[in-house]
């Protein structure tokens, strides 16, 4: 008896003590993120200051000792789908989310749980978006924590339980298909928010709303409305003259804010990134005429009132889906011996832009991976100078970068001390087609671009060559001579965001399921773990009683394995989403990562004549390629329908017309027939039977793509 006293009172020892909670959680406001430098154990905004540097002056792990990270703590996500949350820590919660909006409050130092809100957002609404039920991260104010849920409302959260103060809805168009998937910022006591959905034909905006109340405080739109109403404001004004016909009003326009921000507290000055134009087509949005203000700008807007100051456009007239919501940064430099006050940003286009945040104006932009839609950026106008490539309005082009961007949303960080900004790049290139005649497809969850779907070939050698071309890169840019101080190849794109720290370290998470660290100012890579997963999100470090962390959000999905499926297969890792915790010393184990099934059920027959299934091909990738993978060949987020049962061939019409649509999957009663429900199927059959050829192929047990 005595002995088992004993033994529980050293196991008591050995306990971390129960978390002294903090008596105000989440107790944070402007002053306190503008002095974050003052206590750098906190990671307190999403970017972890205004100026979204995610640069932390922590140094307890250093280049000298990061190969004794172990694991901590882990912590299993309930929805295994892509996850891109940045987490929040303060006082030793940590406040993150997953996908579907789920939120999650934990004890920073061993990953238990104090509470979890699911918003509940509705199948039908999991059904919308392009790009997967993503969501990036809450903020933290006062005592309350803020998540824009994926079907697009804002909810005020209190940070001690985790039950909702106040919901508003920022759609105000409820027949359009708006998602949230970005993380609020606050400012000035007023969260800031906007919306995704430019594919399926919404008008872009950014809202604020008071962080005590939801009062909405101010609406800023990124595109004109119907030239017939009164502009808005005079940014609407401006933005009218730069756009032709009526045909951005059918389809929505676009322009959505679903990412970037930053702030200037000196200048008052918010910055938004905008997203791309709706349709994509420019001659069907707006006659092939314009530049179209405000698609695809860093738009700096008053901070108090959101009026306009000024804008810069990275892609005027854009219909290549190169927006400019990816991650912004505010940092000083010096330029030509003179200290400039700078914001920079590396949009999906591919140039790293350098701009005077003062006033808009270029320093310097360059490509930061070989591109092909225009040849640079002519200093004297701010314009890229396109090439006929980049013209697909006069005959099918292959464009480089493609929609999915030489850099997407993984958010980039900047290293004062290296002068370095790394970035995760990526290679990709697209084949794009314009419509002969408008097809516009009236439902939530189909896109309209006014483009043909980007072909891929079926046979399995062009779709291993074409999966080859598209890579990925850690690249440490030096935004002063925009050139690349060292580089980093990944066989896969779609890496994770960075952070980079005092200790001389940068970050990330890969496609490939590790966690990896790099010295900042050479480029060597000193330590990796596993994840288990696909590790897109950007990693945070903090410290909790003297002891630092770093925390990576693993949990593979988003665009790139739903849309491009058979092209992210290179990552070989399956959607398994999990918040990861290393500090020095630790020797936590991972549970073993999923394995992907390889066997294929009994086959159905064929019955379709070939010209049929030819049709069927176009009508599967229309419908069902960007969440199921172009050709039926899943990025192995949601089904690959290749391996499915009789059984889910018995219940496939009623699934198409709306049995699942509680777990997300779209009804497509209104807009397929009958006939036409049952040749997709045959063209997912047909697709069985050539997984079952390039299987006899292959060593048994071999996973084929
Ligand atoms: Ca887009």
């Amino acid at each position: 008896m005595k002995r088992t006293v004993a033994a529980f009172a050293v196991l008591a020892a050995l306990a971390p003590p129960a978390l002294a909670a903090p008596k105000n959680p989440a107790d944070v406001d402007g002053a306190r993120i503008v002095a974050a430098d003052r206590e750098p154990g906190n990671w307190m905004s999403h970017g972890r200051t205004y100026d979204e540097q995610r640069y932390s002056p922590l140094k307890r792990i250093d280049d000298g000792n990061v190969g004794k990270l172990g694991l901590a703590w882990t912590y299993k996500l309930d929805v295994d789908r892509g996850v891109e949350s940045t987490a929040i820590v303060v006082d030793g919660v940590m406040y993150t989310t997953g996908a579907q909006s789920i939120v999650y409050a934990l004890d920073a130092r061993n990953g238990k749980l104090l509470w979890r809100y699911d918003p509940q957002v509705p199948g039908e609404n999991l059904t919308q978006g392009c790009c997967d039920t993503v969501n990036r991260g809450v903020a933290v104010w006062k005592g309350k924590v803020y998540v824009g849920t994926f079907d697009g409302r804002l909810v005020a959260l209190d940070a001690r339980s985790g039950t909702p103060v106040w919901t508003v809805d920022t759609v105000e168009n409820r027949k359009k298909s708006y998602t949230i998937t970005g993380a609020p910022r606050i400012v000035k006591g007023k969260v800031l928010i906007g919306n995704g959905g430019a594919e399926f034909g919404v008008r872009g905006y950014v809202t604020a709303y008071d962080a005590e109340t939801g009062k909405q405080a101010w609406r800023f739109y990124t595109v004109p409305g119907d030239p017939n109403d009164p502009p808005e404001d005079k940014a609407m004004e401006i933005a009218l003259k730069t756009w032709s016909g009526r045909g951005w009003l059918d389809w929505g326009g676009g322009g959505t804010v679903w990412d970037s921000m930053a702030y200037d507290p000196q200048l008052n000055l918010l910055y938004i990134g905008t997203g791309n134009g709706s349709p994509w087509n420019h001659k069907f949005r707006s006659d092939g005429k314009g530049d179209n203000l405000f698609l695809s700008s860093i738009v700096a807007l008053d901070a108090d009132t959101g009026e306009y100051a000024w804008h810069y456009q990275t892609t005027p007239a854009d219909q290549w889906d190169y927006t400019a919501t990816q991650h912004i940064v505010l940092a000083d430099l010096n330029i030509d011996g003179q200290p400039r006050k700078v914001l920079m940003q590396a949009p999906k286009n591919g140039f790293f832009y350098v701009i005077d945040r003062t006033n808009g104006k270029l320093i310097s932009a360059k490509n930061f991976v070989p591109i092909n839609w225009a040849t640079h950026v002519d200093p004297a106008t701010g314009r890229p100078v396109l090439t006929p490539d980049a013209d697909y309005l006069s005959g099918p082009k292959v464009v480089v970068p493609s929609f999915l961007g030489a850099h997407n949303w993984q958010p980039m960080s900047f290293n004062p001390k290296t002068g370095y900004v790394y970035l995760p790049g990526q290679e990709s290139m697209a084949g794009l087609q314009a419509q002969e005649k408008p097809l516009f497809i009236p439902h939530k969850a189909v896109v309209n671009l006014g483009v043909e779907v980007p072909d891929l070939p079926e046979d399995p050698k062009v779709e291993a060559q074409i999966r080859s071309a598209w890579k990925g890169r850690l690249i440490a840019w030096d935004p002063v001579k925009q050139a690349p101080a060292w580089t980093h190849e990944y066989a896969a794109p779609w890496n994770g965001g960075t952070l980079s720290t005092a200790g001389n370290l940068v970050f990330q998470g890969t496609a490939d399921g590790r966690a990896v660290a790099y010295a900042a100012d050479s480029g060597k890579q000193l330590w990796q773990a596993r994840v288990n997963s696909g590790s897109m999100a950007g990693p945070v470090t903090y410290e909790v009683d003297g002891v630092q962390y770093v925390t990576f959000m693993a949990g593979w999905g988003g665009a790139f394995p739903l849309v491009t499926g058979p092209l992210s297969l290179s990552a070989r890792v399956q959607p398994e989403a999990r918040i990861v915790t290393f500090r020095l010393g630790a020797s936590g184990k991972l549970p073993p990562a999923k394995k992907a099934v390889v066997a294929l059920p009994p086959l159905q027959k064929i019955t379709a004549s070939q010209d049929e299934l030819k049709q069927a091909r176009t009508m599967f990738n229309g419908f069902c390629g960007s969440c199921h993978g172009l050709n039926a060949v899943s990025g192995g987020v949601l089904p690959d329908l290749r391996y499915m049962t009789p059984a889910r061939h018995e219940q496939y019409v009623a699934v198409l017309s709306g049995a699942k649509l509680n777990r997300g999957m779209p009804s497509f009663a209104s807009v397929l027939q009958a006939k036409d429900m049952e040749l997709i199927r045959q063209y997912i059959v047909k697709r069985s039977h050539d997984l079952q050829e390039q299987l006899k192929l292959l060593p048994a047990g071999t996973a084929a793509n």
